[in-house]
């Protein structure tokens, strides 16, 4: 039966190679790296989210700077706070928690962000810098798949990759950067006619749809990796995209859920926000070996 990619242990190095960086960053600069996270409203899972981010941005010697806000705010007031972010030099990444209270307007918020703050990555000047292979900021999630696959598969190129959804925040910058690996990439989504045709020819599977068991093991090639995004709260607890219990006797290696990719996404958000510090001060990053990029 398949490998079960450890999430957590591997998030926990990558953590590591992040925090053993601060050190220098401290002594070139006077200071630590600094991420701003926003939270508007009173959604539980996004409080979560943001307490788990503040703590983890501390245990990494960075400065966590949080701004709570009510769900009354208005896009003008976010708006402004965000250009007092982008205009404070102790910040070098911005976070505003997602989704948003529905009378804001998203786009703008996340458009008035500096994208070299963007630690998100939701930007469209890093999605576009992404798309066309420039250095910018990569979605965390996304970005914490490919680590993981590079654990399983030192070598991506040329490998068919199937990636199931289309968001902004993980279908396509997910496709970018598996094409960046030189995959071949194939996204299928709520419209496609018989995406388990599709998905039954991939080496790589990323599932990334918000469907409980969406992905069944019928529709994995025997052997394949499989990488589950999706974070669905059920009545037996969370659970993923893909129907693990019978994917795991098919697959050669599979993520689980949780302890999967959901621990790579804040590794990767700090790794993001040294990034984007270094890259504002001018302090040079073996981003390979903070990557732990296989040889
Ligand atoms: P989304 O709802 O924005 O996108 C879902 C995508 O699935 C859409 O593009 C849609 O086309 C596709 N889809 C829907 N029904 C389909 C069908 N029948 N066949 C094929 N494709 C279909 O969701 P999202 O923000 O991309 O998140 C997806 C999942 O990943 C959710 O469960 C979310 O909670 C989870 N997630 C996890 C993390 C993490 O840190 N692990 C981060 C972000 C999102």
């Amino acid at each position: 039966s398949a490998t079960i990619i450890n999430g957590k242990a591997i998030a926990a190095e990558l953590r590591a190679r992040v925090a053993a960086q601060v050190p220098a960053f401290r002594d070139a600069t006077g200071r630590a790296p600094g991420l701003a996270v926003v939270l508007v409203g009173e959604d539980a899972a996004s409080a979560v989210y943001v307490r788990n981010k503040g703590r983890a941005t501390r245990e990494a010697g960075m400065e966590s700077i949080e701004h709570r806000l009510p769900d009354t705010t208005t896009t003008a007031e976010l708006l402004d706070l965000v250009g007092r972010l982008n205009a404070d030099p102790a910040v070098d990444g911005i976070l505003v928690q997602l989704p948003l209270p529905a009378a804001v307007d998203t786009q703008a918020v996340i458009e008035a962000i500096d994208p070299d703050k963007d630690v998100d990555g939701f930007h469209p000047v890093n999605a576009g810098r992404l798309a066309t292979g420039l250095d910018g900021l990569v979605p965390c999630t996304p970005l914490g798949c490919i680590l993981l696959l590079r654990t399983i598969h030192p070598h991506l190129a040329g490998l068919e990759a199937v990636v199931v959804g289309r968001s902004n925040i993980v279908g396509k910058p997910m496709a970018q950067l598996l094409l960046r690996e030189s995959c071949t990439v194939t996204v299928v989504h709520s419209r496609t006619r018989d995406a388990f045709a599709h998905i039954r020819q991939a080496d790589i599977v990323v599932a990334a749809v918000g469907i409980p068991g969406f992905v069944p093991a019928a529709a994995i090639k025997p052997g394949a990796t499989v990488i589950d995004v999706g974070i669905n709260r059920t009545d037996t607890g969370l659970v993923g995209d893909v129907d693990f219990a019978a994917a795991s006797e098919v697959a050669g290696a599979i993520t689980p859920v949780p302890g999967g990719v959901g621990p790579m996404t804040i590794a990767c958000l700090l790794r993001n926000t040294l990034v984007a510090a270094a890259r504002r001060e001018g302090v040079s990053l073996d981003l390979a070996t903070i990557d732990g990029a296989a040889a």
